[in-house]
């Protein structure tokens, strides 16, 4: 289990906890109280899907790390890392799946 499944996993319990509250807030006639906690159900359940997001990214890397060590020749993740997603491909992170990219962001001075 990793961090992020684990971290989904609360959010997860807290948005259905919140939720069970907007129900009986709603129920008692709060509508303020009520309208606090759907919010924070919902901001919760979107967490809980960006964790979930973030373990299965994980556990794709590991897989595609794993077939690369045992010397196959897996196809890159889309996207092919996680820093290429955010600065719009123009930067690549060490772990890059695509080899290209791997070779040019891999430190030479820590191989000598
Ligand atoms: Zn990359």
């Amino acid at each position: 289990m990793t961090a992020h499944r684990r971290t989904a996993r609360a959010c997860l319990t807290g948005a259905g906890l919140t939720a069970a509250s907007t129900a009986y807030a709603v129920t008692v006639g709060h509508p303020i109280l009520a309208g606090a906690a759907l919010y924070v159900s919902v901001f919760l359940a979107w967490c809980a899907r960006c964790h979930y997001a973030g373990h299965r990214r994980q556990l794709a890397e590991a897989d595609w790390e794993q077939q690369h060590v045992l010397g196959r020749t897996p196809p890159p993740l889309n996207p092919c890392c996680l820093l290429s997603r955010h600065g719009d491909g123009t930067a690549h992170d060490r772990r890059c799946t695509d080899l290209f990219h791997r070779l040019t962001t891999t430190d030479l001075r820590s191989s000598t």
